[in-house]
């Protein structure tokens, strides 16, 4: 009997949510709960574990498994923490588990693939497979804001690691492409005045009207461009416009902020460049200041003929039936992987679809054949 249902319950019970950079404190704040529980599981498997500190109270646990006759080891990884659960309709903490679905926050993401993860362990622990890969499991710290955890974990990898599994809820299918981002932020600048009398001042949210309707141009300019067989074409979205005080003052400012999906291949601040031109060409001597980006991510483009992937599909080939490489638009830890040089791979239980959500939930059903793929991928990667 697979205990990784009770091991998913118990993780989405020690609630980790991740302060996304507010000034929030509380019991349910934070990974270190989460980070002690995890480390008597593993030490209890017979795993040996060290903590890489990441942020005060914020650590990394990697814990080694192997056993005698055990091969190169394989990082299976998954993050400790989840977004908050503001506007939640279900109770966020209580695991409860109905209709064949587990529900709460991390149900999903990624509390479920890390229990599979869990359980995995637990039996490779107890049938010492001759000839598996040795595990390196990695519980980091802050994927949900900064990605902190996993850039401590990629420069303090250890040796001798054939290729890594980043769990997310991939539905099982084995992702070998995801995008990239950069982030920055477009402010008009005007001069303020009482709103009796506009032709005083200049309209800061009048002069922002034409770049926001040139950026939809470039946008749609984007998707006419080259593209990615598996990720399509890169994106540019405005998600936030601030302007303006109070409704009886001309705006003497306004500020936009970009978010732009890159491709394989794609530089960040190459992207920011591109649009920047594209705005000054359109638009000379309208004053914009654009500033430098203050997030980015790189793509991920591991090759679906790659040692890594081809050990994934037959894994899960082998619990499934079939399975095909696929991309998807979102980030994860695994492109800081790739770049510090280890091979990686998306592969967990649960819909993307259900991440973040007011009920988030996992099947039931997904969880035990996650334990199932993650236990033949190490068998097949020694
Ligand atoms: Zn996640």
């Amino acid at each position: 009997m697979s205990s990784v249902l009770p091991i998913a319950r118990d993780l989405v019970r020690i609630a980790s949510v991740n302060p996304m950079g507010r000034a929030i404190d509380g019991p349910s704040v934070g990974e270190e709960r989460l980070t002690a529980w995890l480390e008597a599981f593993l030490l209890g498997i017979g795993a040996r574990c060290r903590r890489q500190p990441v942020a005060p109270g914020r650590d990394n646990l990697v814990a080694e498994l192997s056993w005698s006759g055990a091969g190169r080891a394989v990082v299976l990884e998954a993050h400790q923490d989840t977004v908050p659960v503001d506007g939640m309709t279900i109770p966020p903490f209580d695991a409860e588990v109905r209709g064949g679905r587990l529900y709460g926050r991390g149900a999903c993401d990624v509390k479920g693939g890390m229990a599979a993860i869990l359980a995995a362990m637990e039996r490779l622990a107890a049938e010492k497979p001759r000839g598996a890969a040795a595990v390196v499991a990695a519980f980091t710290v802050d994927e949900e804001s900064g990605f902190t955890g996993v850039r401590t974990l990629a420069r303090q990898l250890p040796a001798g690691v054939a290729f890594a599994v980043v769990a997310e809820p991939t539905r099982l299918d084995v992702v070998v492409a995801h995008k990239g981002l950069v982030r920055w932020r477009v402010r008009t600048r005007g001069r303020s005045c009482h709103s009796a009398r506009p032709s005083d001042g200049v309209n800061a949210v009048y002069r922002m009207a034409p770049v926001l309707a040139t950026l939809e141009e470039y946008a749609g300019s984007l998707m006419q461009g080259p593209s990615h067989p598996l990720l399509g074409s890169p994106t540019l979205s405005v998600g936030v416009i601030r302007g303006g005080t109070s409704v009886n003052t001309v705006p003497g400012s306004c500020e936009i902020e970009i978010d732009r999906r890159l491709l394989p291949g794609e530089d960040p601040a190459f992207a920011v460049d591109h649009c920047r031109r594209f705005l000054m060409e359109r638009l000379p001597g309208s004053g914009l200041e654009i500033e430098p980006a203050w997030i980015s991510d790189l793509a991920l483009d591991t090759p679906p003929d790659s040692e890594a992937a081809r050990t994934c599909l037959a894994a899960v080939r082998k619990v499934r039936g079939s399975s095909d490489p696929v991309g998807v638009p979102y980030g994860t830890d695994a492109s800081k992987l790739a770049e510090a040089g280890l091979p990686a791979v998306v592969l967990g239980p649960g819909d993307i679809a259900q991440a973040h959500t007011a009920d988030e939930w996992i099947e039931v059903a997904e969880l035990g054949q996650a334990e199932a793929v993650f236990v033949e991928l190490v068998k097949l990667a020694g």
